[in-house]
């Protein structure tokens, strides 16, 4: 590791203000990540800017069909909130599945959905359940978030400070986990909005993606039949030691089929 200032902030304004004025800083949120790849030197910040002081970015709160998350609320507190578990029943679940309780205990979503690794279970949850990503001066459709991979719409000096779910009909997430991480190594996020179906694939490709063939399908009929025959072109799709690409495209159809049998078996929210 090399070596680096910390800077603790109070408040959201504090955080940006020392962000633009400190060059080659970068916020540090539950650090699972970015201290992770500070360790193996593969990123160097000057600077350190903790955001685990500031109220603003915690807490949960639901409204009228939303769900909004602060950005510093860790995995563990979004499994655990009676709240979500009511409301958003599929992305409770979601978020007890991500990683072990140690990485749940200091991970956020904030931090996990402006990392947008490859493999990270939030940003299907993001795109599936159409969020709004809301930065300290905009707020960003879940569609035009995420570019690419570790790539989103972020400005070099924006912060997220909450994301804003919209409640489905009813939703599951499923996925095909890495046995020691349990990153996925392919997962499908359904989600049943009652005049429109959305499905988000993680894990699959480079970036969290839609499947307009599987929207398509279980719009005409809403059944896992309608997507167990449909099979994504593996042509860039993930391929490393533990899937081909070839694959990952098969296990998109199979979570993807499991996902909408679990939806079907949840009680309708509205
Ligand atoms: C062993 C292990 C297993 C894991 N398994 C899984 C898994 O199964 N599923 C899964 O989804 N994830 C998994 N993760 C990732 C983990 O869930 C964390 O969510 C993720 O590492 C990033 O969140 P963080 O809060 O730790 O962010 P950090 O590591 O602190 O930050 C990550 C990046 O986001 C930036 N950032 C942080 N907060 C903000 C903000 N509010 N606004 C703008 N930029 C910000 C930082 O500057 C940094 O670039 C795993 C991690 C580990 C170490």
């Amino acid at each position: 590791m090399y070596a680096f200032d910390y800077h603790r902030a109070t408040t959201v304004e504090q955080a940006r203000d020392r962000l633009r004025s400190q060059p080659g800083a970068r916020v540090l949120a539950g650090g699972q990540s970015l201290v992770a790849s500070m360790k193996l030197r593969l990123a160097d910040p000057a600077e350190l800017i903790d955001l685990a002081a500031i109220p603003a970015l915690t807490g949960i709160q639901v409204g009228d069909r939303t769900v909004t998350i602060g950005a510093m609320t860790r995995h563990a507190e979004v499994a655990a909130s009676a709240d979500v578990q009511r409301a958003l029943p599929s992305l409770a679940a979601l978020a007890g599945g991500i990683a072990d309780r140690m990485v749940r205990n200091m991970g956020t979503m904030g931090g996990s959905v402006a990392n947008n690794d490859p493999a990270a279970d939030y940003p299907s949850a993001v795109l599936a359940l159409n969020a709004t990503v809301i930065t300290d001066r905009r707020r960003i459709a879940a569609d035009d978030f995420f570019l690419g991979m570790f790539q989103t719409a972020l400005e070099a000096d924006e912060l997220i400070t909450s994301i804003q779910f919209k409640v489905p009909r009813r939703g599951a997430y499923i996925k095909y986990r890495h046995p020691a991480s349990r990153y996925a190594i392919v997962g499908v996020y359904v989600a049943d909005f009652g005049d429109s179906i959305r499905v988000a694939v993680t894990g699959a490709g480079p970036v969290v993606f839609r499947v307009a063939d599987m929207e398509r399908a279980l719009s005409t009929k809403l059944s896992a039949d309608s997507v167990a025959g449909i099979r994504i072109p593996s042509d860039g799709l993930n391929a490393d030691i533990h899937a081909g690409a070839e694959y990952r495209a098969d296990m998109v159809s199979v979570m993807a089929a499991r996902a909408v049998e679990t939806m079907l078996s949840e009680p309708l929210s509205w």
